[in-house]
């Protein structure tokens, strides 16, 4: 249910797998995104035994409404019943407030400065990566006290650069705006690598403690993939500080 989870110096960082949950297929069994086509009833049921495992309060939990877009809104508490914000990073200095990023193939990006105790989630797809998501989401740090250089970087299960196959054209474009992302598929043909461009683009920002998982989502069974199978769930990544 909750695959690699890491505690670092009072800042934590969790991601998910597909098992553990209530979603019948294709969604099975752990989705816990919301605008997938799933029952609201299930999602609503995995968020809570996802919380649970990771000890803590569903009700703590604050989700994006993700638009692959460059934006990082600042976040005090849960949203309540205010509309969830279109954007694809989220940055608090509030402690106990888990802040969760959903993907399928995507990179999420979970930040932490324990001492300066600010962390942010941030979802990197293809588009995001190439606008700056990743960047807005360090300087929303920064303006919160923290700094790169104490910054601890996870990023979870996504594509592989092996895996993620697009036309020539689409990765002259990715690599001239970051060229760590050129990459080639293992049957030889053009690709881009979402999160190597990440963590290219958190060392040029002086984040040094960077950890990528080794998951690939289009090759694991164990996780959601949408360039898979087009129709199914979403899996989360978590950061909080105690
Ligand atoms: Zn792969």
């Amino acid at each position: 249910m909750i695959g690699p989870r890491e505690s670092v110096s009072g800042a934590h960082f969790a991601f998910t797998d597909r098992w553990g949950g209530v979603s019948a297929a294709p969604y099975e069994a752990l989705n816990l995104g919301g605008a997938v086509g799933d029952d609201p009833g299930a999602v609503g049921v995995n968020r809570e035994l996802a919380a649970k495992s990771l000890g803590v309060e569903a009700a703590r939990v604050v989700w994006m409404n993700q638009v692959h877009g460059a934006d990082a809104v600042v976040v005090h508490e849960p949203w309540g019943d205010r509309p969830v914000p279109e954007t694809d990073a989220i940055v608090t200095a509030r402690r106990g407030l888990v802040l969760a990023v959903l993907t399928a193939d995507c990179v999420p990006v979970l930040l932490a400065d324990p001492v300066a105790g600010v962390v942010a989630a941030a979802h990197a797809g293809r588009p995001g990566m190439t606008a700056g998501i990743v960047p807005a989401a360090v300087r929303a740090m920064t303006g919160l006290g923290a700094d790169p250089a104490r910054i601890v970087a996870r990023t979870g299960p996504a594509v592989c650069g092996r895996c993620y196959e697009v036309p020539e054209e689409m990765r002259a474009e990715v690599a001239g705006a970051e060229p760590a992302a050129h990459a080639t598929t293992s049957w030889g043909t053009p690709a881009v690598d979402v999160a190597a461009g990440v963590h290219a683009q958190l060392e040029r920002l002086g984040v040094r403690d960077r950890e990528r998982s080794p998951v690939c989502t289009l090759e694991s069974a164990d996780h959601f993939s949408y360039r898979r199978d087009r129709t199914t769930g979403r899996l989360a990544g978590y950061v909080w500080l105690d």
